[in-house]
């Protein structure tokens, strides 16, 4: 069946949700998602949202900050115009009916946290789960507009291009005209038609053995995107969030920066802390230094994970500020009043993704892609704490501004799409191999391509997964489709695309560290890394 919209959103996290509340002004809005709309990383975020509202804040401190943490690679003119945008797009949030914490701790009108590489308070946070209020908000906010409909459990196959209809004259660009989406409750693929399409699929983590993503975040955007013909950058760029609670029972439990902020001390197994032998703003250090400390210890002392202590601070204010880590971390007998918590490094936050420009604009015409899936410059080599959620929302309203803008958007509409053609595929009855293949690249990347990298290992990673790669399209081209063959065919074409933008860069920088070009290499190396499919 086709499905016609004026917009089409693939994602329900902060960036298709706020793309789409804005674009429901003007059209009608489509929103897939692969399962329940309310599962994305969003709904996980703990810290919180960065934005100059204090009063001894200003723009050109988070400026600085931002530069400093991307190392060298941030575009000045995305930072400055995310950052001095940010303030109103969180007061947005604020009457879209976002509750965030006011400011009784702190007297300020919200209560404002304190992250890693910040140099003031300015993350505005629901207590310790502003992305599960801001996911609650957005939610109801886009059931409240009638042009809207969610498609949930709904997963993007492929994106549909003008060239995948009719041949193109050489260098003519190409435009998006919708997706092949999958109706994983009925085993259908329905082909959606669109003006606009908008990818915010959010991040990768999966990729990795350890991560603090959910299970949606398998890169199927990046994927997507790649299979389409869109430039994608700087994928090297992998955030391993330092502090992850190592524990047996726990599954990917992010204890977050903000403990830190508050003044957390990380210290070996015996009690000793080591942050001041790695960076001057000791444990408020950027996540990359940190996560680069605690591996070189664990490495050293042969331990599996380090401790965070927050036992300075009353069981009163651990239980106010921090309610759920602090619940959490009880559940699985830790009392964070008294006990330090054990914790480890984790994959957290994909900093490249699809280039797009201030607008949300790919190189593929009316294809727009915003959030974690999309790759701004507002990063650069290292993402700032809670700088993500803010980057979402800017692009969210600068894609919709520009969309306002584009009134050509239609001249498409009498190319037929063919319906999905499953060819000669049957079902499968080796979900074996999925779940092996699952493994081994996330294995693989976790060995080869994780904190510290170097040309050998780097060199094998691209073997392995290049293989795997030939053994997932046969499998894929001769089995009927499932979200597991999907996801994997996905996270392999990720994990490759990772491995490239890594063997690419020749020096060390940001969050890519590499043992055979230890150092920032500005002549050579201060410009971003880009794949795109054959090229
Ligand atoms: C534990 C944790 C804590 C974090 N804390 C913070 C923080 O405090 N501050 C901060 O700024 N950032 C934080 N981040 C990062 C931040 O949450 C994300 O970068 C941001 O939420 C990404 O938003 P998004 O809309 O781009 O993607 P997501 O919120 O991940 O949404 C992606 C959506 O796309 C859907 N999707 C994916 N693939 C498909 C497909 N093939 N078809 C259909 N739908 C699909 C998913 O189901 C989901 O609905 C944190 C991340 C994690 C995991």
């Amino acid at each position: 069946m086709e499905i016609q919209t004026d917009f089409l959103v693939l994602g329900s996290g902060i960036a298709g949700l706020c793309f789409a509340i804005k674009a429901s002004a003007t059209g009608t809005v489509a929103v897939v998602t692969k399962k329940e709309k309310i599962e994305s990383n969003t709904n996980y975020s703990q810290g919180g949202i960065a934005a100059v509202t204090g009063e001894h804040d200003s723009f050109a401190s988070h400026i600085r900050d931002t530069l400093e943490c991307g190392d060298g690679l941030c575009s000045k003119d995305i930072v400055r115009m995310v950052v001095t945008e940010g303030p109103e797009r969180t007061r947005e949030l604020i009457t879209w009916g976002v509750e965030f914490t006011r400011g009784e701790i702190y007297a300020s009108e919200f209560d404002l946290g304190k992250e890693g590489g910040h140099s003031h308070r300015r993350v505005l946070h629901a207590d310790d789960q502003t992305g599960r209020e801001i996911e609650r908000a957005l939610i109801e906010k886009a059931g409240d507009q009638k042009n809207i409909t969610i498609y949930e459990n709904h997963f993007a196959v492929n994106l549909i291009c003008e060239s995948h209809l009719r041949e193109l004259p050489e260098g003519a660009e190409d435009t998006c005209l919708g997706a092949y989406v999958f109706d994983t409750m009925n085993n259908y693929v329905h082909t959606f038609r669109a003006r606009f399409v908008m990818l915010a699929t959010g991040g990768s983590g999966k990729v990795y053995l350890i991560t603090t993503n959910p299970d949606i975040a398998t890169g199927d955007g990046i994927a997507m995107a790649y299979r389409a013909g869109t430039e994608i950058s700087n994928m090297e760029f992998i955030q391993f969030h330092p502090t992850c609670l190592y524990h047996p029972e726990a599954k990917s439990f992010l204890i977050s920066e903000a403990l830190r902020g508050e003044g957390g001390i990380l210290r070996l197994k015996n009690g000793t802390p080591f942050m001041e032998r790695y960076h001057p703003m000791k444990d408020l250090a950027p996540r990359d230094i940190v996560a680069r400390a605690i591996d070189a210890e664990l490495k050293k002392t042969g331990d599996d994970h380090v401790l965070l202590d927050m036992s300075h601070r009353s069981r009163q204010f651990l239980k106010k500020r921090f309610p759920a880590i602090y619940g959490t971390c009880l559940q699985f007998g830790i009392d964070m009043a008294v006990d330090a918590i054990p914790v480890a490094p984790a994959a957290h936050y994909q900093c490249g993704g699809v280039a797009i420009n201030a607008f949300g604009e790919t190189n593929i015409r009316r294809l727009f892609a915003c959030g974690e899936v999309a790759c701004s410059g507002l990063h650069g080599a290292n993402r700032l704490a809670s700088n993500s959620l803010l980057e979402a929302v800017v692009i969210a309203h600068r894609a919709y501004s520009r969309v306002c803008s584009m009134a050509d958007a239609g001249g498409h509409d009498h190319l037929s799409i063919p319906p999905w053609n499953p060819g000669g595929a049957t079902p499968s009855d080796e979900s074996v191999l999925v779940s092996h293949n699952w493994e081994e690249i996330r294995l693989c990347m976790s060995n080869y391509v994780g904190i510290v990298r170097s040309d050998k290992r780097l060199e094998r990673a691209w073997r392995r997964i290049d293989l795997i790669c030939q053994e997932i399209n046969e499998y894929y081209w001769n089995f009927t489709i499932t979200a597991d063959l999907l996801e994997l065919r996905n996270l392999a074409a990720v994990a490759k695309i990772i491995i490239e933008c890594a063997r690419m860069r020749k020096e060390s920088r940001g969050l890519h560290y590499n043992i055979d070009y230890p150092e920032r290499d500005d002549i050579n190396w201060r410009k971003d890394t880009a794949v795109m499919k054959g090229r």
